[in-house]
């Protein structure tokens, strides 16, 4: 039986040209010429995004909403979420601050999350995804431009440099931000390409034979 051209891969250390196999959960493809590891299947690959996505779906709504801190100072106390972070930068005159925190604090973390969300779900309940190939590729594309913990990393700067001069409490938000970037960091470790190609492929296939 002949094998189709996209059904040929290259090893990404050696260029030496295989197969392309599906390999059971749990397995690793191995190049027999290098011994570099081509890809592995991830056992219930989709259920952990599942569950990853929906826990960072829901995470979004208290890291947005609550108080990261609470500032006293001289009786006055002032709590700032995240969404107050980008209004306060807008309303000083950093607007291109403003609009880089929104953009990727808070539009392109969810815009992933609901990829991902999207991706898993329709595979695990074998809905009919008609998006799926563009969901794999947009979430490809975001890869990368969540920058959720360089915003924390930013708080904490100003925890230290703050402390000294104000009052400061850490708000529910901060725990929900460190949670969220905890989900975000693992969604994109489980995120396993080449497996989700594959039973994209499959789903189809099954899809295509029921209607
Ligand atoms: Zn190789």
């Amino acid at each position: 039986m002949e094998t189709a051209p996209e059904h040929v891969i290259a090893c990404h250390e050696c260029d030496l040209l295989l197969h392309d196999m599906t390999c059971q959960p749990g397995q690793d493809v191995i190049c027999p010429r290098c011994h570099a590891r081509l890809y592995t299947a991830t056992v219930n690959g989709t259920e952990r995004l599942l569950a990853l996505s929906t826990a960072g779906l829901i995470l979004f709504l208290p890291a947005n909403l609550f108080p990261i801190l609470t500032l006293e100072v001289l009786g006055q106390s002032q709590s700032q979420a995240i969404i107050n972070c980008a209004m306060s930068l807008f309303e000083g005159g950093l607007f291109l601050s403003a609009l880089l925190i929104l953009l990727f604090a808070v539009v392109v973390p969810f815009m992933q999350l609901i990829t991902l969300f999207y991706i898993s779900s329709s595979l695990h309940f074998r809905w009919q995804g008609r998006l799926l190939r563009q969901a794999m590729h947009s979430y490809q594309q975001m890869r990368g431009w969540g920058m959720l913990e360089i915003f924390l990393l930013g708080v904490l700067v100003s925890i230290i440099k703050l402390k000294d001069l104000a009052e400061l409490d850490i708000g529910l938000g901060l725990y929900s931000l460190a949670g969220l970037i905890l989900i975000t960091t693992l969604s994109s470790i489980m995120y396993n390409p080449h497996q989700l190609w594959h039973q994209i492929d499959l789903h189809r296939n099954q899809s295509d034979h029921h209607g």
